[in-house]
């Protein structure tokens, strides 16, 4: 719930609470505007007297939700006619090895880098279905930098990039360094889509789990050019088959109804919020403050490259363990959650995604600060 959430109309709440900062990093944050509109849904969507909760996915009122949550995607990210958007089921991890399913022939080979958790799975999946070659790693360094230096073999049918690693808090800045390879490009953006803006035609595929800046857990987005489809040899089983989806407009079967309402909300918020250009704006402005905060510190330390930090997940740890568990609950009792750092990783990691206030960012880093103060 966000820091201040007033909920008006609905029922359920009578008052202002003021909730907490939730830096999660996912299932996360989302806007209030959000939760207010879907409360009331599942009460009675859309003034129909049903719930969103029992709409059948072929009727009117669930076609003008996906028609929007497509739609709008679609102009957020000024997707051109080949570019398609799925909404389906199973998260970016049935990506990991759906992308290789379509897009990988046994003999053939895939490029992909190995810059967090996320892509070392990705790349164990797709080694079940043709030959993986990894061209950038960056588990040398406990994966607390970007490797740029690194070439491609040509004959690659794609390179695989995650461009926000979730987990250790890097992002790739300059994608620049993928497009000049020439080689057909799939993204796994689960924790940075729509949160800045790039050319995303760019991308032959990019998918990513709803549940940080899209929306709700139990969808995930595939934009996909379907000029890429079709060009294996190996047969798919219906759901798997990319173009069976594209076909149906991701009403194969029962789609994940609610969450793509909340995905249809979301991106409606976003569009309502200026898009991408003034998401971005926002989302660099919350990393500096935080990044700031640490870079002035004698207490808290980042823990990877500067060049490389993450604008959606900061990490970074505290040198004394008894510190550490201090400040922690210091952020319980002020009611910061979620800001306790991956289980491989320790320390500490706050998440940043579109949906989070400034004010959230600014309360933290104040608290850190007083924090500091009282250790010196
Ligand atoms: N890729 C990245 C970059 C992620 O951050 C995550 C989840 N946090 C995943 C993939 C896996 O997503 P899911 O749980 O939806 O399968």
């Amino acid at each position: 719930m966000n820091a201040e959430t007033q909920t008006k109309n609905s029922p359920l709440f009578s008052k202002t609470v003021a909730g907490p900062h939730n830096f999660g990093a996912g299932p996360s944050i989302l806007p209030k505007e959000v939760f207010e509109e879907a409360s009331q849904a599942v009460i009675n969507f859309n003034n129909s007297g049903l719930s969103i909760l029992e709409v059948g996915h072929r009727t009117k009122l669930f076609q003008a939700v996906i028609e929007e949550a497509v739609s709008t995607l679609k102009e957020l990210m000024q997707l051109d006619r080949d570019h398609e958007v799925l909404y389906l089921h199973g998260g970016a991890s049935t990506q990991f090895f759906q992308v290789p399913m379509n897009l990988l022939d046994e003999k053939a080979l895939a490029s992909y880098t190995d810059t967090d958790i996320w892509g070392t799975k990705a790349i164990k999946e797709a080694k079940l279905f043709g030959e993986v070659e990894v061209v950038a790693s960056s588990k040398d360094k406990n994966y607390s930098y970007l490797p740029k230096d690194f070439v491609v073999d040509p004959s690659s049918v794609y390179l695989h990039v995650t461009t926000n690693n979730t987990i250790y808090g890097t992002q790739w800045q300059d994608l620049s360094l993928f497009f000049n390879k020439k080689i057909p490009l799939v993204a796994d953006m689960s924790s940075d889509i729509l949160s800045r803006q790039m050319d995303f035609n760019k991308f032959d595929l990019i998918y990513a789990g709803a549940q940080k800046n899209i929306g709700a857990a139990g969808v995930n987005v595939v934009v996909v050019n379907k000029n890429c489809l079709g060009k294996v040899n190996r047969q798919l089983p219906t759901m798997m088959d990319y173009r069976n989806h594209i076909e149906a407009n991701s009403l194969l079967n029962t789609p994940p109804v609610f969450a793509i309402y909340i995905c249809m909300l979301t991106l409606r918020w976003l569009k309502n919020k200026g898009g991408i250009v003034e998401a971005e704006k926002r989302n660099n402005a919350k990393a500096k403050l935080l990044y700031d905060t640490l870079d002035t510190s004698s207490v808290y330390k980042g823990t990877v490259a500067k060049e490389d930090r993450s604008l959606m997940n900061a990490v970074f740890t505290i040198q004394n363990p008894e510190v550490e568990k201090e400040f922690l609950q210091l952020c319980e009792k002020e009611n910061m959650v979620g800001v306790k750092g991956h289980r491989t990783t320790g320390g500490f990691r706050i998440s940043m995604y579109n949906a989070m206030p400034y004010e959230s960012v600014k309360a933290l880093t104040d608290l850190m600060k007083n924090f500091e103060q009282t250790k010196a």
